[in-house]
This record gives structure tokens, sequence and C-alpha cells, in this order.
């Protein structure tokens, strides 16, 4: 498979250290608020990826960290901490935020049919191996001690800035603020590893350590945390395209001054998605949830399909006009997958492994989705058994996930349903369970939304959201 590393800026035949076995390692969500579904576009993506290695035939082993401190408003190591600002906005401790906004991102991941990745880590669970790192850092001579932090020495490496993809001025964005607030620096580009002398003086969570009582930066507990679970050496690492810099960039630079070698091979960034008015941001404040789109009646797959018709590497305008048009194709997706009808016929190996090729030309080349959708369009076409064109759409799932079967399914169990004549005590019932579904949805307890989903599931009942509302199926 080629794949475009950023390290290098080229595309480049991925090849594991160890044949078949990959270590994946992703930049988790800093949980002080939703994630929007700019994140979740750089989750769905590095998604196919890991899947589509799967299929390849690789064991992956894929970590992900949490954020749940030490990650500062400003990527210079200057401004409010996301957490602490989260905790105050919701009048709660940075550990209920990080509680609450870890496992809304793990249910829109899921929706998302985002895979749960083997490994997930909360940064407050390693405080020991950031101490770890930078002791030795310290004693290797790549960090000192100044006005009661520890920084990373950049003068020592002999390239600081690995990633090319920035001009000069972007590369001055993250530090360039920092000149005159933070003395204690003796280069521009030196970053904390640990703090003792906050800027905030209440701030939450604090540890002891060698260098006095006081938290990690930001950077620290990526390298910490993937080497804990994937050892000294990372075949993938993955994220936004604006983690590249300063966020990866230090990274890279504890890990090979730490271990005094090249610690991870391939670098995939994910593009942005973006509105009319810039980036989706976060911190801006202004962006869209899953939930949201559930809101206004949008299957969170359909997101997905949306996300799978772009290039990752190309940056992606949301609209709503743009995900209508996703919505449309994607419900015409289904219904062709509905209308197909298997009769029990033996697989067409030909006509099989013709589909397949186009699949894994376009996912090989620099994991190019869109056109591995067009080659699932291509399935229809093909002059095979309607058989084989399910056992190509299946094939073709284990990488896209968009739920078609499933979704064909439901449509199938649906064209039964709007006949029959339900019980109007059972439709009582259902309906009363749809009004108290949607109002925990709207107070965002998915919990309670996903629990009454499930009590009415095990009575045969499934729910299916849809933009006129909430329609059912009964088995
Ligand atoms: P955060 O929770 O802010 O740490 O971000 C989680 C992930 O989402 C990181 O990998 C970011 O690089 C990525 N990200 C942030 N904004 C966007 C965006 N607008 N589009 C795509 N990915 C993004
Ligand atoms: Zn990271």
């Amino acid at each position: 498979m080629l794949l475009y590393n950023s390290l290098t800026r080229k595309k480049e035949e991925f090849i594991p250290r160890e044949a078949g076995n990959v270590s994946m390692y992703t930049c988790g969500p800093t949980v002080y608020h939703f994630a929007h579904i700019g994140n979740l576009r750089t989750y769905a993506m590095e998604d196919v990826l890991e899947k589509y290695l799967r299929y390849l035939g690789n064991d992956v082993k894929r970590v992900m960290n949490i954020t749940d401190v030490g990650h500062l408003s400003s990527d210079g190591d200057t401004g409010e901490d996301k957490m602490l600002k989260g905790a105050r906005r919701e009048h709660k401790t940075v550990l209920e935020i990080a509680k609450f906004y870890t496992d809304a991102f793990f249910a829109d991941c899921e929706r998302l049919n985002i895979k749960k990745p083997d490994v997930i880590e909360p940064a407050t669970a390693c405080i020991d191996e950031f101490i770890a790192m930078i002791k030795t850092l310290l004693e290797k001579g790549y960090a000192y001690e100044a006005g009661g932090n520890v920084y990373f020495d950049t003068s020592k490496l002999s390239k600081y800035y690995v990633f090319g993809d920035f001009t000069e001025e972007d590369l001055e964005v993250g530090v360039r603020d920092t000149v005159e607030e933070d003395k204690s620096k003796r280069n521009k580009a030196d970053f904390v590893l640990w703090f003792t002398k906050s800027k905030f003086d209440d701030q939450e969570l604090k540890w002891n350590s060698p260098w006095g009582v006081g938290y990690p930066g930001w950077h620290i507990e990526c390298s910490c945390i993937a080497s804990k679970h994937l050892g000294e050496y990372l075949d993938i690492h993955c994220g936004g395209i604006d983690n590249a810099f300063p966020h990866h960039t230090n990274e890279i630079a504890q890990s090979e001054a730490t271990f005094g070698h090249e610690w991870c091979k391939y670098w995939f960034h994910v593009h942005h998605l973006n509105t009319n008015s810039g980036k989706m941001s976060k911190s801006k404040g202004e962006f869209l949830t899953v939930s949201l789109l559930m809101e206004r009646g949008y299957d969170p797959l359909i997101y997905r399909f949306f996300c799978m018709q772009s290039h990752y590497r190309k940056n992606l305008v949301f609209s709503w006009e743009n995900l209508d048009n996703a919505k449309t194709a994607y419900e015409k997706l289904v219904a062709r997958v509905a209308a197909l009808k298997p009769a029990g016929e033996k697989i067409d190996a030909a006509a099989f492994a013709e589909g397949k090729r186009r699949f894994t030309d376009a996912l090989d080349n620099d994991l190019n989705t869109s056109l591995a959708v067009t080659a699932l369009y291509d399935v229809f076409k093909l002059d095979t058994s309607d058989d084989t064109k399910i056992a190509l759409i299946r094939d073709f799932e284990r990488v896209l996930d968009l739920g078609l079967i499933e979704a064909a399914e439901k449509i199938k169990n649906q064209e039964k349903s709007d006949a029959p004549d339900v019980d109007p005590e059972l439709l009582a019932y259902i309906n009363e369970k749809i009004e108290a579904r949607r109002a925990a949805k709207k107070e965002k307890n998915f919990a309670l939304a996903d629990a009454i989903r499930e009590e009415l599931l095990a009575k045969g009942i499934t729910l299916v959201d849809t933009r006129e509302g909430t329609k059912f199926t009964i088995a």
C-alpha cells in the first residue's frame, strides 16, 4: 500500500517493522467539550486506515491517549488550560468534565462506526511515565530547569522542524507569542515538559515530581503513552494536520532524544473540515456535533459517507447542502443494496476478484476513499449474480463500514412493517418511549437514550432515526 508520509513528503510503500504487525498511535481528543464533526473526520479517516491495514491481513495494535490534563488553549504553551476552562464553564471538576466528554466522544465514535482503539489511556494515568521520560531528557542534556518549569532544549537537536510542509511563518505561529512572555526559555521554540509554576493559581490537578508539585506539558503525554504500549519504535502515528506542528514535532523531539534513534517511520495527517468561515474549531466555540446532525434527522453514517467521498489530504468544506447531497446519494445506495436479491448462488470468483481489484487499487493509492466508493458503485454494474455483488459489498464494508447492509435490511423490514396493524396499546407504549428518548437526547443524556433504544430492541422493536422523526420496525 502506498501512503503519503508527512515526514518525507512522499507517497511511500507502507512497510511495518515487523511484517504483518502494525503499531499505530493516534492523538486522542482533548476532553473539555464535545468532539465536533471536524475532529471526527480525522478519527473516521484514521478508522478507515486501521480497517484497511487489517483488511490487508495485518494485525494492528492501536493506542490512543485521552488529553485530560495539560493542553493549553494556545499551542505555544501559553493561554488557559482547556480542561480547566471547560470545568469552570460547567461548574464541575476537571475529572468530571473529562469523564463526561470521554464517554460522549466514544458514543459519537460508535455512531460513526469508528472502532475503539485497542488501548485507550488518559494522560492522568501516566504521570510516573512522564516523570521518568523527563528525568532521562534532563540526564541526557536535552532538558533544563528554569523559572520553576522543565523545558525541552530544542537547540540540542540537529533538526527540530522535521515536517517540511510549513512555511517559516507557519512554524512561528506556535512559538512567536511566547518570546516576551516566557523569559525562562533558552530558545523561542523550547517547550514545557513539566510545569510547577502554573500561570493559573487554581490549577486543579497537580502531582509531586522531582521538580516540585505541578503538571505535565501537553506533548510529553503522547511520547510516553505511545512507548508505554508500543515500545521504542512506532510504525505509524496519526492526527489532524494542525497537530503536526508543534505537537508532533515536539513528540518526535522528546522521543528521539530519549531513545537515541528514529522513533516513528510514517506520519499520517488528516486535513481539516472547514466551514465557509474557516476551520471548524472547538476553542472558537462554533461547531457542529454528531448529536446535532441527528437532531436534524441525519443518520450519523451519512456523515461518515460524506467523509469517505473526499480524500483525507484535502480540506473538506462542510455545508448543509453538501451533506444533503451525501444523504441523497447514501439513501439511493442503500436502496440499491436493498434491491439485490440473494439466491444462494455460488460466488462468481472472477467477478469478485475484478470488483475487489478496483477497490484495493483505490485504497492502495494513498487511501483514496472516494475512488473506493466509486468501486462500490461499480459493483452494481458488474455482469454477475446478486449473491456475488452482495459478497463484494460485505467485503468492502469491512473497511468503509457505512452500515449499508444493515440499512438495507431496515428498509426491507420497514417495507414489511409499514403494512401491519400494530396493537394500539403497543403503539402507545412505543410512542411514549420514542418521546422519552427524544427528550433524553435533547438533554444530552445519551446513556438514557441508548437504554431506551436497548429496552425496545429487547422486545424486538428497532428504532430508526429519519429526517421525519424516529420510526420503528418490529421483528
Ligand atoms: P482535540 O480534541 O482538539 O485535541 O482534537 C482532536 C483531533 O481532531 C486532533 O487530531 C486534531 O488535529 C483534529 N482536528 C481538530 N480540528 C479539526 C478539523 N476542523 N478538521 C479535522 N480534524 C480536526
Ligand atoms: Zn498527541
